[in-house]
């Protein structure tokens, strides 16, 4: 293989690329190495940032042809730290960020560098909305393709589901389109099999009419949080598709001036699609004595953006999730109990939070489990405890700790299946819990007809088949 100088200087490839070759002589190549989990300190031999789909065609081939490891970056907000990677390529598509919107057919067209703010931007201002996660500076493509939840999963579904028709660059260096009728395999896949089968270079996606929203934050003491969660768990039940509740357990009192700072909050995060005196919100709102209520008109983009802060790059991040169809009291009570424990080993260098039940079901519901490969469309609650520290040193602490704290509270979902795009492959959590045997078998085959030798394998790796030894 060669040497670093061959890569960025190499005829056959700049001659073709038209983008951005960042080696480590370069002084920008400290920043452009870094991705949002800075537990993840890795050093690529070269970053490359194309500006179109041919461009990454002629990364794909480079690499392939010199044979370098290569990982795939949109927004680089993966969890696991797929999107960086030591001595390979990192394909870095930031530059790749233009949006059109048609608002007479409401389909966007999305380059596969956009952020989640970027989209709803361009959306917003037609009245219009491509339902997604939840802080605005995660990436459009890392999201959607391993399934996409957030406020407006309830209403109109998961991301995916908004799949139209996408371009994709192959592991074999072709550009190819998947759809409803083109490479249906591929397609089937690349909803909610994250980034095992090419490069996505753009999205063509539904989106829906937000109309107005209500939003907010109800808080309370940390001591009525098992019935807080309870009963709002039983108006979940019933509630309409456009109310999304998400609650935060042991959030910092410091987040809201109106709190006793001396007591621990259960933040309830509300978004509803409707007006201020509807009658699901009363009773959402209704229900219990919060110690502080924010509730009234939202603007959404604002609300998109609420744990933008808190959410920031330059933190080690470690995570664990799940699904359940009911809150159960025993499911609650240790969910509980454990954010309380987690107060124990915080510290300045561990970060409080984020233990988190959020609403999702409803329109996710309406597509048939074996439709995509996102599984776990019987999910009512998507449930998840995700913890961050400022010091490498604290990582064995704090991965232990939610390791264990996720051995119990696992065992009161109702559900086996799990969030890909929350899922570290450590061997604390396999992609049989995410997809089951049956969808993981199937995934298999798309990823062998797609890429047989695993060149795409910086992700939550589907090994082909028969290519259990190709390295993942
Ligand atoms: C602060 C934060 C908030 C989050 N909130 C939510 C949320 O509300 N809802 C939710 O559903 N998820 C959420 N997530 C998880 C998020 O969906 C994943 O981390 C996702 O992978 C981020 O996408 P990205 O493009 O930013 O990531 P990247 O790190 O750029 O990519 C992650 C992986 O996705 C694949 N990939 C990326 N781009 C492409 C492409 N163009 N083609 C093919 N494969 C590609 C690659 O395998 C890559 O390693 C959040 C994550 C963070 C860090």
């Amino acid at each position: 293989m060669g040497g670093i100088a061959a890569i960025a200087g190499s005829a056959a490839f700049t001659g073709t690329f038209k983008g951005e070759v960042i080696t480590p002589e370069v002084p920008e190549y400290e920043d452009a190495r870094l991705i949002w989990n800075r537990d993840f300190d890795r050093r690529p031999r070269v970053i490359v940032r194309p500006v179109d789909t041919d461009d990454v065609v002629a990364a794909v081939r480079f690499a392939r042809d010199n044979d370098l490891l290569v990982a795939v970056r949109s927004g680089g907000h993966s969890y696991p730290g797929h999107s960086t990677c030591d001595d390979g390529m990192v394909i870095d598509l930031g530059r790749m960020n233009r949006i059109r919107l048609d608002p007479e057919t409401g389909i966007v067209r999305a380059q596969a560098g956009v952020l989640l703010r970027d989209v709803d931007s361009a959306t917003a201002v037609h009245g219009l909305v491509l339902p997604a996660g939840i802080v605005s500076h995660t990436g459009l493509a890392g999201l959607a393709l391993g399934g996409g939840i957030g406020y407006l999963t309830r209403s109109f579904g998961l991301t995916c589901d908004q799949f139209v028709r996408l371009r994709v660059v192959t592991a074999a260096g072709d550009v190819v389109t998947a759809s409803a009728t083109e490479n249906e395999d591929l397609f089937w896949g690349l909803k909610g099999g994250g980034g095992n089968f090419g490069i996505v270079t753009e999205f063509e996606c539904r989106t829906h009419v937000l109309g107005n929203v209500q939003g907010g934050q109800l808080y309370f003491p940390m001591s009525q949080a098992v019935d807080v969660i309870l009963g709002l768990g039983e108006i979940m039940e019933h509630a309409p598709r456009e109310m999304c509740v998400s609650h935060g357990l042991a959030v910092n009192p410091a987040f809201t001036p109106a709190a006793d700072e001396s007591e621990w909050l259960l933040a309830v995060n509300v978004v509803y699609r409707g007006e201020p005196g509807d009658e699901p919100l009363r009773e959402v709102t209704g229900f219990a004595k919060p110690v502080h209520n924010s509730i009234g008109p939202a603007n959404f983009l604002e609300a998109q953006q609420r744990f933008d802060n808190a959410s920031g790059h330059g933190t080690g991040w470690y995570m664990k999730s799940g699904h359940t169809r009911e809150l159960s009291s025993s499911l609650v009570e240790s969910f509980v109990q454990h954010s309380l424990d987690h107060l124990e080993i915080a510290s300045p260098n561990v970060l409080q939070e984020v233990f988190s039940l959020h609403s999702i079901g409803g329109a996710a519901g309406d597509v048939a489990e074996d439709d995509t490969a996102y599984s776990g469309r019987a999910a009512q609650w998507h449930c998840s405890i995700e913890v961050g520290f400022t010091k490498p040193q604290e990582r064995e602490r704090v991965v232990g700790w939610t390791r264990r704290a996720w051995e119990t509270t696992r065992q009161h979902l109702d559900m086996t299946t799990s969030y890909v795009n929350m899922m570290f492959q450590d061997g604390s959590g396999s992609l049989a819990d995410v997809y089951g045997d049956a969808k993981l078998q199937r995934l298999r085959q798309v990823k062998t007809a797609w890429d047989p030798q695993n060149f795409f394998r910086l992700n939550s790796n589907i090994k082909p088949l028969g290519g259990d030894q190709l390295d993942g």
